[in-house]
């Protein structure tokens, strides 16, 4: 977002920011991730939680100790028995390390230099994240860092990219280490920056870079106060009260032919007897032409999800093979299921699938492509990113947990939730094909999807922890899977 599209921004908050609101900030160094993020917690009374501080804290603890900065594993037998702790004393961050306090050596250019490599580790990131994510649980938290929209909290409520050139933020750096009384050579802050953002960008795991779904702020060109102002407009958007929410539901079922009636008079019928719960979005109101992406563990799914969107024509992709069973195959034709190839790429079906989305129809997908194992969502595939960038359509996820394993009759071996996530719109589409191919883009939007699976069975299994046939069947499931996979796509 430029400064020019800021302003089209609203002025008076649609809403005020709720108490539980979750805010990630992320960017490269140097872009005032730090200063803006404390400047949106105090204005709407939330915490500001600072993640470079925390693997600063580590890389400061692995160099008094002597630990070889680039072995993950060791890095992380050091961090899981530490306390690490954050606060903050008259608006600066205070870093404890095991009661020691760290927060003034934490930012050195010993620390500076090094913390690229000690958070390149698999190992430090996963622990690192599951802290920050305790951290987030009960949200009213603004969180910056590199990774916080897209993997630490890929529900945020709100995600702001913050950037600004590699000039400004040396400049603003040179600045701060003149007040802070440290005499630096441009020179040397320069080349220090371009290295770091070369290492957070090109790191394997969780690299650095705009989640698709984020609002871009570019601050190059703004003085600190509109920066501040800009990024506080975008927490105030609220999607629920998004306009291009199709309210009008009423009319949407007015519209509706009498097999879809049927049909969801039928898919009710089913969904009732089954003692399925619907969490979120309960009037189902839903934008035109969004992508419906649904986690596949059964062959239950679609009559299931189905019933949730009672209101809707909806068009959906089916695999190919279905349609060859009569009578099924006029049937799904009648309900608007387009026939996809799924070895390889199907140029008609996503060709198809894109046309209706441009029309204005809600297209339910299964992203994954087939089935999975029951507790591991994912891997999703390259079609939905596709999709996406050909159409812009919005995202609503979907969860389904409990369709597998269901005994005639409805037994209950784990609960039956159908769980709606936040719609997802792609603001941050453009900016990141800037400078990433189409390809790499379709991998993203793949990546933040199983992000929000997961997200979404994690905050499931906090209303009904995972149950042991789950757990059993789940492990069973993920080895015999892997060789289907092979076997439907061609590929492992
Ligand atoms: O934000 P700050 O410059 O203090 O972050 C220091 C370093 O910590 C970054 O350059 C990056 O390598 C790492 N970091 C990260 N993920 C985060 C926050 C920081 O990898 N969420």
């Amino acid at each position: 977002m430029n400064p020019e599209t800021v302003t089209a921004l609203p002025t008076e908050a649609l809403d005020p920011v709720p108490r539980d609101a979750v805010i990630a900030i992320d960017g490269p160094a140097g872009s005032g991730k730090s200063t803006t993020a404390r400047n949106l917690a105090e204005r709407f009374g939330l915490i500001y939680i600072d993640t470079g501080a925390m693997y600063r804290a580590l890389t400061l603890a692995a160099i008094r100790k002597g630990v070889d900065l680039g072995d993950g594993r060791a890095l992380a037998d050091l961090l899981l028995p530490a306390r690490l702790e954050l606060g903050s004393v008259r608006g600066e961050t205070t870093v404890h390390w095991n009661g020691q306090d760290f927060s003034g050596p934490i930012r050195s250019p010993e620390v500076d230099a090094a913390v690229s490599l000690v958070s390149s580790h698999e190992d430090v990131r996963t622990e690192m994240v599951r802290r920050q994510q305790e951290f987030g649980r009960r949200g009213g938290v603004v969180m910056e860092g590199r990774d916080i929209g897209s993997v630490v909290f890929p529900l945020a409520s709100t995600k702001i990219f913050l950037s600004a050139g590699l000039e400004a933020r040396v400049q603003r750096r040179v600045r701060q280490y003149r007040q802070a009384g440290r005499e630096v050579q441009e020179s040397q802050v320069r080349s220090d920056l371009a290295e770091r953002d070369r290492k957070d960008t090109q790191r394997e795991v969780s690299p650095l870079a705009i989640s698709p779904d984020s609002l871009v702020v570019d601050s190059s060109s703004m003085s600190l106060a509109q920066q501040n102002d800009a990024c506080a407009r975008a927490c105030r958007i609220n999607p629920t009260l998004d306009s291009r929410l199709d309210r009008d539901l009423e009319a949407a079922r007015r519209d509706l032919p009498w097999h879809y009636r049927l049909a969801y008079a039928v898919f009710g019928a089913f969904s009732r007897f089954y003692g399925l719960k619907q969490i979120g979005n309960e009037g189902c109101a839903l934008p035109r032409g969004c992508i419906v992406a649904v986690n596949h563990i059964s062959f239950w799914d679609p009559p299931l999800v189905g019933s949730t969107l009672h209101r809707y024509r909806v068009h959906s992709l089916a695999k190919e093979e279905l349609f060859r069973i009569w009578p099924m195959g006029p049937l799904f034709r009648s309900i608007d299921s387009i026939p996809i190839r799924r070895k390889g790429y199907d140029h008609k079906a996503f060709s198809q699938a894109a046309s209706a989305l441009q029309a204005g129809n809600n297209l339910v997908i299964f992203p994954e492509g087939t089935r999975r194992a029951i507790g591991s969502p994912g891997p999703v595939r390259n079609g939905l990113g596709i999709l996406v960038q050909a159409t812009r359509a919005p995202l609503q996820p979907i969860f389904i947990r409990g369709s597998y394993g269901r005994a005639p009759g409805g037994s209950v071996k784990s609960p039956l939730e159908v769980s709606f996530g936040p719609v997802v719109w792609w603001h941050g589409l453009d900016a990141l094909l800037e400078n990433h191919d189409p390809k790499d883009v379709s991998r993203r939007i793949a990546r933040l999807c199983e992000a929000i699976f997961y997200e979404l069975q994690d905050r499931s299994y906090a209303r009904h922890p995972r149950t042991l046939f789950e757990k059993e069947l789940g492990d069973k499931q993920l080895q015999a899977f892997t060789k289907r996979h092979k076997k439907v796509f061609g590929t492992g």
